[in-house]
């Protein structure tokens, strides 16, 4: 096993920046998943540990060695991709066998050792049945325990995944998700997952960083990353839905700072008031995650009235979507509450809740 640094990485196809500046640490043993958008640099990052790609600047340590001129094979990394990239004209347990029969030499592995490995890691991953198959004969998560077999047999230093379940259907995607990150826990290999699904992230991952337009936004724990988004990127991007970000205006008189926000005041602590003076030009967004929002009215809690634009039953809850003077607004309800389109409702914030960006920068300020 090993750690992972990046120190100031970047890699340019043409006028593309895919990777700017990433400087990152992943340490020895960690699941570190990299969340963002599509074409935002992720496939390129994940390429640039594994040796697929060369970086143009900086430097790619792995266990304490700089590997940026050190050939694939030799980094004792083991990927696997979006597609599988099984081989076709060999069975599964040829493929699985593959990685350590290209080294059988060095490794002094006989066949019968190679076979003992295969069956071992087959048996893990519930795929014995399977060995004699070829790849076309197999579903989709078949497919990918095969691959998750193939990286894992010969126990890489680390494992890099590229949304490796983005062709399962939604349920297999969930029992192949705890299988995973089971996997991961059970060998502690240090992984490096790449995603643009929030969910899968920030359920398998000890930390995520998340990553837009080549740069690497925010690293944090799912905590840190859903209570305390950086900016309003990473804001709108961690929750489902996703967080409110209402536009506001501070102002101040007699050394209070009050919010002004669609439809209602929010009058500020002094501290957090003087901070917002002093840090921003008074143009902000107020930032409160559905779930921090209560139909009806709260004692303490900043309240504001809305017109209901659409009703999402889930089963468990319901999804709310409010228009409060023309800006769209997320509630997650009790399933018991009953609401039509056009109706007024009155909603609450939790006050401790609230966050605040400035909107020029789109950072947070408090
Ligand atoms: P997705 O989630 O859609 O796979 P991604 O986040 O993995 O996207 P990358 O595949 O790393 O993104 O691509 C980052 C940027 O670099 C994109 O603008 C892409 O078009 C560009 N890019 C990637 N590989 C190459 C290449 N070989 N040649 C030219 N441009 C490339």
């Amino acid at each position: 096993m090993a750690d992972v640094k990046l120190r100031n990485v970047t890699k340019r196809f043409g006028k593309v920046i895919a990777v700017n500046k990433v400087t990152l640490d992943i340490d020895d043993g960690e699941f570190f998943a990299i969340l963002g958008p599509s074409g935002c640099g992720k496939t390129t990052l994940l390429r640039l540990i594994a040796g697929l790609e060369v970086p143009d600047e900086g430097d790619i340590i792995i266990g304490g060695r700089v590997v940026n001129n050190v050939h694939p094979r030799d980094r004792d990394v083991a990927m696997v991709f979006q597609n599988y990239a099984l081989y076709p004209h060999m069975r599964v347990a040829d493929n699985i066998a593959f990685p350590l029969m290209v080294r059988r030499r060095e490794l002094g592995l006989s066949s019968e050792e190679i076979r003992r490995r295969v069956v071992e890691i087959a048996k893990i991953l519930g795929i014995e049945d399977l060995l004699d198959r070829y790849p076309r004969e197999l579903s989709g998560g078949q497919q990918q325990r095969v691959a998750l077999a193939r990286a894992l047999v010969r126990k890489p230093k680390v494992w890099l995944l590229d949304e490796p379940l983005s062709n399962l259907d939604a349920k297999l995607r969930v029992q192949m998700r705890a299988e995973i990150k089971a996997l991961q826990r059970r060998f502690r290999v240090t992984t490096v997952y790449v995603t643009h699904d929030q969910g899968e992230a920030m359920s398998l991952a000890d930390r995520i960083g998340v990553m837009n337009e080549g740069r690497i936004l925010q690293v944090g724990t799912p905590d840190e990353l859903y209570l305390k988004p950086v900016d309003t990127f990473v804001a709108s991007f961690i929750g489902s839905p996703t967080m409110n970000l209402l536009p506001c205006e501070a102002q101040e008189d007699g050394g209070v700072v009050t919010l002004n926000c669609v439809g209602f005041k929010l009058r500020l602590d002094p501290g957090i008031g003087s901070l917002v003076l002093s840090k921003t030009r008074g143009k902000l967004y107020l930032g409160v995650r559905p779930e921090h929002v209560r139909i009806g009215e709260v004692e303490g809690w900043p309240r504001v009235r809305g017109k209901v634009t659409l009703v999402e039953p889930t089963g468990s809850h319901a999804i709310i979507t409010l228009d409060l003077g023309g800006e769209s607004f997320k509630v997650i309800a009790p399933r018991e509450f009953k609401a039509s389109i056009g109706d007024e409702v009155v909603v609450s914030l939790d006050k401790d809740k609230i966050l605040i960006y400035d909107m020029e920068t789109g950072r947070l300020v408090v």
